[in-house]
């Protein structure tokens, strides 16, 4: 295996999508098979010594990856969505991003009282997104069993954020001087 493979695959963008972001773009790595499968194989292996009912994945890439991972694991997917894209009725949560504001939804019958949840997306940044993600799932009488994502970006404090009660599985780490 190449040295930093699949982790090279991950592309910064500067400025997007607003300035002073580094965006860690990973459609190259989605778009190599093989760096795809080991990704997906490698981040459900380390999630599967967590019980867990549900993968809970976050829209859009925690879709890709929370899918493969479920699929994987044998476990049912919720798709955790941007507002007014799930028919049925639905819970909100509101929260802050890396870059602006946004809600997350869900169906109110997405999960069952005492489920146990993981909670699958591309990117940790400061924890926002997966800390809006754990209350809906507590809206649901559910229990997050832990969080896991491809990349860490380490110097946002996402970890902490999210506290003792969630432990985080990162497949990549940085830590922001790299
Ligand atoms: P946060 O809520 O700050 O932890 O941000 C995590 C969510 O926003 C994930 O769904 C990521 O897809 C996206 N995100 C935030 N910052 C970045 C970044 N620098 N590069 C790529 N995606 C990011």
């Amino acid at each position: 295996m190449e040295s930093g493979w699949p982790e090279s695959l991950i592309r910064d963008i500067p400025d997007f999508p607003t300035q002073g972001i580094m965006f860690k773009d990973i459609t190259p790595l989605l778009d190599d098979g093989d760096a795809l499968r080991w990704s997906a194989d490698a981040l459900a292996d380390r999630l599967s010594s967590t019980p867990a009912d549900r993968i809970v994945g976050v829209e859009a890439r925690g879709f890709i990856l929370g899918a493969a991972v479920a699929y994987r694991l044998g476990l049912g997917f919720v798709p955790f969505r941007k507002p007014g894209k799930l028919p049925y009725d639905t819970m909100s949560v509101d929260y802050q991003l890396e870059y602006g504001t946004a809600s997350l939804e869900a169906h109110t019958d997405a999960l069952s009282p005492g489920q146990r949840v993981l909670i699958v997306d591309d990117v940790l940044a400061t924890g926002g997104t997966a800390a809006a993600a754990v209350e809906l799932v507590k809206s649901g009488d559910a229990e997050v069993v832990g969080v896991g994502v491809l990349l860490e970006l380490g110097f946002l404090g996402g970890r902490a954020r999210l506290g003792n009660g969630y432990p985080v599985t990162s497949l990549f780490y940085c830590g922001g001087d790299e």
